[in-house]
């Protein structure tokens, strides 16, 4: 079965093609600029008679939308047959809690959704209606970036606003990164040979974005970011948790607007917003390791808050058996891994340094003798939609 795993941004359309008989990755690409002028496509095919070396080809043109793109990315990928689509869907609120077969019911209960997300969802929709377009008979499933979330009780969801705000406009947390969490976490206990419902885990999904969760009993206790995807550790250029009263201030004193205040916290905070150079976590290290300010207090303050939610997760969970590091800079930065191992101690954590200096693979970091295993496992949320997908179309 060819499985074609679509991820729609307002102007970006990635894809992989995968064969899920073998797992093997036929093609994949990323689609830029959609109805922006100067659109380009970057794209990789598996060249059998290059004994599988990955063809690369750029393109350039005018795409006006994503019926257009889709219709570009079929074109490059013809002869394949795609027997279905797996789509990457930003928010699925409290009415999914797991991947679903989209019919037209499903795309109206999204559309529902759009005011939660109203940048992303709306991209989603139109991924999905270009395939049910282009590709007519071919089952399309939408995974949602919410629902492996969806376990955590209300003590956990609901934030201490009047409580009307949830019943009225759904104003809780819901936590995003889902299928990466799912991911990592399924395959850590695979790894090691633990029992999913039996270990108390914490997944750090560490990159551009990031966020921590907690996972006991087999279900999501708790997770960093929130009703949006803004709240919690710092990321590239999210400003994570702040004290909110600043906004009100800031409207008030800076004569901010509130699509001001939006902008700020989403586009120019962040790494960026405290180095005030860059929201790349490789060139705050290069500053870090130089002994710069401001980069040293920002990679403390990066550091910090991650910290904070790994200590609050063991407490709630009253300990921890697996420590899951994932996503851009945890996979990749040996620095990182360290910067957080040392402040693990006193759970007897010890990084065993002798197995950190890596990048992309999974492994176990902490020594032998360690109280609790940290692993990296590189995310595949590609790969975790395509599985979700072949699941939901098999039945
Ligand atoms: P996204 O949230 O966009 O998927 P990624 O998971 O790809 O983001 O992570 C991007 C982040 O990973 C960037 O901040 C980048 O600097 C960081 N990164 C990638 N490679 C390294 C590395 N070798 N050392 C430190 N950081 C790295």
């Amino acid at each position: 079965m060819n499985i074609l795993v679509l991820n729609s941004g307002s102007s970006s359309l990635k894809y992989q093609l995968l064969n899920w008989d073998n797992q093997e990755v036929l093609a994949k690409g990323l689609v830029e600029r959609i109805g922006i002028e100067g659109w380009m496509i970057k794209h990789k095919t598996l060249d059998k008679s290059a004994g599988n070396e990955r063809k690369k080809s750029e393109i350039a043109g005018n795409l006006a939308n994503h019926n257009e793109a889709l219709g570009k990315v079929l074109e490059l990928i013809a002869g394949i047959k795609i027997d279905a689509v797996g789509h990457r869907v930003v928010h699925g609120g409290e009415l999914f809690t797991s991947s679903v077969l989209i019919t037209s019911e499903v795309k109206e209960q999204l559309r529902k959704l759009i005011p939660l997300a109203p940048l992303h969802q709306p991209a989603n929709l139109m991924g999905i209606e270009a395939c049910e377009e282009i590709l007519p008979g071919v089952p399309n499933v939408a995974v949602f970036d919410t629902a492996f979330h969806q376990t955590m009780k209300p003590e956990h969801y609901l934030y201490a606003l009047p409580r009307e705000l949830y019943e009225k406009y759904g104003i809780r947390r819901y936590g995003f990164h889902g299928t990466s969490h799912n991911y990592v976490s399924h395959r850590a206990c695979e790894i090691l040979g633990l029992d999913y419902a039996k270990t108390r885990m914490i997944t750090c999904h560490i990159g551009n974005g990031g966020s921590v969760t907690a996972i006991q009993n087999g279900e999501v206790v708790d997770t960093s970011l929130g009703f949006t995807p803004l709240e919690g550790v710092i990321m590239g250029t999210r400003c994570g948790d702040i004290d909110s009263a600043i906004l009100p201030f800031l409207a008030k004193n800076a004569n901010m607007s509130l699509e001001d205040l939006d902008t700020m916290m989403n586009k120019k905070s962040g790494l960026l917003g405290i180095s005030g150079v860059s929201s790349d976590h490789r060139e705050i290290e290069e500053w870090f390791l130089a002994g710069k300010e401001p980069e040293t207090t920002v990679m403390k303050m990066y550091t910090k808050g991650i910290l904070k939610y790994l200590g609050a997760y063991v407490a709630y969970m009253n300990g921890v058996d697996v420590i899951v590091f994932t996503a851009g800079i945890l996979e990749n930065s040996s620095l990182q891994r360290k910067l957080l191992m040392e402040n693990l101690w006193y759970l007897g954590i010890r990084l065993d340094e002798s197995k950190n200096d890596f990048r992309g693979e999974e492994r176990v970091i902490s020594t032998a003798d360690s109280k609790v295993t940290v692993i990296v496992v590189p995310t595949d949320e590609e790969l975790m939609i395509a599985k979700e997908t072949a699941m939901i179309v098999s039945h």
